[in-house]
């Protein structure tokens, strides 16, 4: 039986029973851009640091362990991964992708793909039926589950049956919940992606990205790609993201015990008009959530009265910082309208729901009682 998560997160089970590195609990970081050869023909393995790193491969290892994969690829951001990712494709090829992404893979996909020649479909996975849009030229099917910022949850499951009968890669972004919660491959997905930043680094102080498969055809094609178009992760933020990742439960387990906990009280809060959190039971997530996942996380979107009182919150808030990104110890709170989701369309913000009364928090690991002190401050502003 394989380990447990927790366990995984810390130990390597090839590095058993060995002292590489004299030793070294904590692993070396490689600060090398290239290395020696033995001799002719001869390599240690290692020949420049754009092909591969050890400490960058360490991480790698790391990563694709806990997603259940036979490999993974440590990129210099999550937009990084995806666009390595997108790399998979030609022009002419058709994807469909969850309507409710990142602001940024939208940006990506509008911008860059789009200009490649990429033909996009962006529905709602959670609501519509994803197999009615399958054409001739149709390559993958690209998922957030839960979305951000809307929360929508998505049957991982049932979507792969579909990709599996089009013979379509399935593409899941598994940052909201991070291995700890969701491992999409082990629910019939081809392909994982991470934003590191996020819950995988956890502290607010790296960027990184992530691409995980259990498919060799891929793996292969993806070695050729990141040695040619050379964004892989620096030995540095490989070691600050191996380092991370060592908490990844405990962090991953406390904040979204005071993400329920917040979720709950925000609910009875007056100025609150609606709170989206898949650990509620009455998200409508909620149950394909405990089927496919082993946790709910720690990412909160919530609905206040006005907009301008949106705007107070962002400006009041003093412990919580109004900030971009997500999954680190400290909470943050963020306006998608003006921020994250800034460059999509007015239009489409307002069709997945994104509306100028909306705020995302992402959770953290402080003292729940502060955190509800903070934001009770910041609510009831004018009383
Ligand atoms: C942040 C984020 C990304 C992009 O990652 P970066 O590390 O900021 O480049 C992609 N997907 C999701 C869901 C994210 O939250």
């Amino acid at each position: 039986m394989s380990r447990g998560i927790n366990t995984r997160c810390l130990h390597l089970e090839e590095d058993e029973g060995k002292t590489e590195h004299f030793g070294a609990i904590s692993f070396p970081i490689f600060q090398t851009a290239t290395y020696a050869h033995p001799g002719v023909g001869k390599s240690t393995g290692y020949d420049y640091s754009r092909l591969q790193n050890p400490t960058r491969a360490q991480v790698e290892k790391v990563v694709a362990e806990l997603e259940g994969g036979i490999d993974a690829f440590a990129l210099s951001s999550g937009m990084a991964a995806i666009s390595l990712l997108f790399e998979l494709f030609s022009p002419g090829d058709h994807i469909i992708t969850e309507a409710d992404l990142y602001g940024g893979s939208i940006r990506l996909f509008d911008n860059v793909s789009r200009k490649n020649g990429y033909e996009l479909t962006y529905i709602d996975c959670s609501t519509e039926d994803v197999e009615s849009k399958i054409k001739e030229n149709t390559k993958a099917i690209y998922l957030e589950t839960p979305t951000n910022p809307m929360m929508n949850v998505s049957d991982i499951k049932e979507i792969a049956k579909a990709a599996k009968a089009h013979n379509l890669l399935l593409i899941v972004d598994n940052t909201f919940l991070s291995p700890y919660f969701q491992n999409p491959l082990s629910l019939g997905a081809d392909i994982v992606i991470h934003s590191g930043t996020k819950f995988l680094g956890g502290h607010n102080d790296t960027l990184a990205g992530f691409i995980v498969t259990n498919r060799e055809d891929i793996r292969d094609r993806l070695r050729f790609l990141i040695k040619t178009t050379g964004a892989g992760l620096s030995p540095f933020d490989s070691w600050l993201i191996l380092r991370g990742i060592k908490t990844l439960g405990l962090r991953m387990e406390r904040a979204e015990k005071n993400a329920l906990g917040l979720a709950t009280w925000l609910k009875s809060q007056k100025n609150v008009t609606k709170v989206l959190y898949p650990g509620l039971p009455e998200h409508p997530g909620h149950e394909i959530m405990k089927k496919q996942s082993r946790g709910f996380g720690s990412m909160i979107t919530f609905k206040v009265d006005t907009k301008e009182h949106a705007l107070k919150i962002l400006e009041n808030v003093r412990m919580i910082k109004y900030a971009e990104s997500l999954g680190g110890v400290e909470t943050l709170i963020t306006y998608p309208t003006t921020q994250t989701h800034a460059d999509v369309p007015e239009e489409t913000r307002l069709k997945n729901g994104i509306t100028p009364t909306t705020l995302r928090l992402s959770v953290g690991i402080e003292d729940i009682e502060d955190l509800k002190a903070e934001l009770k401050n910041v609510l009831n502003y004018n009383d």
